[in-house]
């Protein structure tokens, strides 16, 4: 019925590729009543194996997948796309300073800010790969579609801390209403509880805090080294599902009486330095994100949001070194 629109994922055979381009073809991305045409990007090495993905995309007969394109070209990839999901990234490997890494993802982000630049007019770019934060800044200094249509991923980090808290209190997670990611996706996230609610009543004061500083922050914080554990790999399908609500939210709304977390640009709220992606509390309609204001900070909460934002402030300033932003 509606003319499909147009999702970019890069990255495109990686693991999180395999696992999201399926839910996306299946039209949890957008709705089950939206076509999608499908646009993948790799490294010329992987082309081949998001040719095989594509295939099976084909083999799947989804109702609402109306084309798949593979491309090596980051021109050509994002050439008039309504979603980008920007999931592949340089990995850090052994041995490889932050410096090293920062540039090496300087160089993949960079063109492709640029390269955003003839996306549709109501692009919404989503990046995924890490770190997720500094590579959404890097592309968005380079590009000229408008600062509030770059967004990093945190809602794995906000997904993970719903599921931990309603396992603490045995209920299913749509009992669990703002919660919020702050900061990084890294180690130095905090997930703060404080406004957080089970069915509609906050438990802020009555959670125990030894539970919260020794198992709760650090198990959402540290969860992707505990999958790599236990799985042997690390997260693909959580990540990916992520991305999907993400998404999601962003285009269709956020619950009444509820928020979600991503990363955005700040706009110094909550004394974040502006033009930082960091994670906030947000709420979207009509296509837009926006940080819920007003939060009262506790001293607990601020030392913690201060500690994250530090480090983004730091790779800002790493990658202002390098001429990247
Ligand atoms: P994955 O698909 O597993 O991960 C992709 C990215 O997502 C990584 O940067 C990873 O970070 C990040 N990520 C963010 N959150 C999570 C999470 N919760 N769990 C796991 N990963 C997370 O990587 P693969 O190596 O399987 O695939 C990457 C693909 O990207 C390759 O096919 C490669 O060719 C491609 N690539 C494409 C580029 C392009 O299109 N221009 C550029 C560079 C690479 P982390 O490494 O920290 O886990």
């Amino acid at each position: 019925a509606t003319t499909p629109v147009n999702v970019t994922v890069t990255g495109a055979a990686g693991q999180i590729g395999y696992a999201l381009l399926f839910r996306i073809a299946a039209g949890d991305l957008l709705g089950d009543d939206v076509p999608v045409r499908l646009r993948l990007l790799e490294i010329p090495q992987a082309v081949k194996a998001a040719e095989g993905t594509a295939l099976e995309l084909h083999d799947s007969a989804f109702e609402l997948l109306d084309g798949i394109d593979v491309y090596d070209d980051a021109q050509q990839a994002f050439d008039g796309t309504n979603v980008a999901l920007l999931v592949g990234a340089r990995p850090r490997t052994q041995g490889m300073e932050r410096a090293d890494l920062l540039e090496a993802n300087g160089g993949i982000f960079k063109p492709q800010g640029e390269a955003l630049n003839g996306a549709a007019d109501d692009a919404k770019v989503l990046v995924v790969g890490n770190p997720a934060n500094t590579n959404a800044l890097i592309a968005r200094s380079n590009s000229d579609v408008p600062a509030d249509r770059f967004t990093a991923m945190t809602r794995l980090d906000h997904n993970r801390a719903v599921g931990q808290l309603a396992a603490k209190y045995g209920v299913r997670v749509g009992s669990v209403s703002k919660m919020t990611i702050w900061g990084n996706h890294s180690a130095t996230q905090y997930p703060d509880v404080t406004y957080a609610e089970i069915d509609g009543k906050p438990i802020g004061s009555e959670v125990d805090q030894s539970w919260l500083t020794e198992e709760f922050i650090p198990r959402v914080a540290k969860r992707g080294a505990e999958i790599i554990e236990v799985r042997g790999a690390s997260s693909a399908a959580s990540a990916a599902a992520a991305a999907i609500d993400h998404v999601y939210t962003w285009v269709n709304g956020t619950k009444q009486n509820d928020w979600t977390s991503a990363a955005i640009v700040s706009d110094g709220s909550y004394g974040v330095p502006e033009g930082l992606v960091s994670s906030f509390p947000v709420t979207a309609s009509n296509g837009k994100f926006e940080i819920v204001q007003g939060l009262e900070i506790s001293d607990f909460s601020r030392e913690r949001i201060d500690a994250s934002v530090n480090e983004l402030a730091e790779e800002r300033e790493a990658v202002q070194k390098l001429g990247l932003v």
